[in-house]
């Protein structure tokens, strides 16, 4: 069996906390494979991509590490565990 990026070690879950974002959208420009503008205005994870995990990409590390509300978290989606930003 061939294991794709998503069910890699390395494969992240993106969270939006919905009620801190503020729209400004500068995640969707950094990492527009992972995370766009909603209907209302706020970020949410590309379909497909927020369940299951992705791959992590120096675009979705920037876009949480740039975040101006750090409404923006990476767990690990095999673990569970909180990756970025650091507590
Ligand atoms: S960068 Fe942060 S505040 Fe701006 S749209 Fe993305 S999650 Fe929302």
């Amino acid at each position: 069996m061939t294991a794709g990026p998503q069910a890699g070690a390395d494969a992240v879950v993106v969270r939006v906390d919905r009620d801190r974002c503020i729209g400004s959208g500068m995640c969707a420009l950094s990492a527009p494979g992972s995370l766009a503008l909603g209907a209302d205005g706020l970020a949410e994870p590309v379909a497909g991509h927020g369940a299951d995990g992705e791959e992590l990409t120096p675009e979705l590390t920037e876009a949480v590490d740039f975040c101006p509300v750090e409404a923006l978290t990476l767990y690990s989606a095999r673990g569970g565990h909180r990756i970025a930003p650091a507590e």
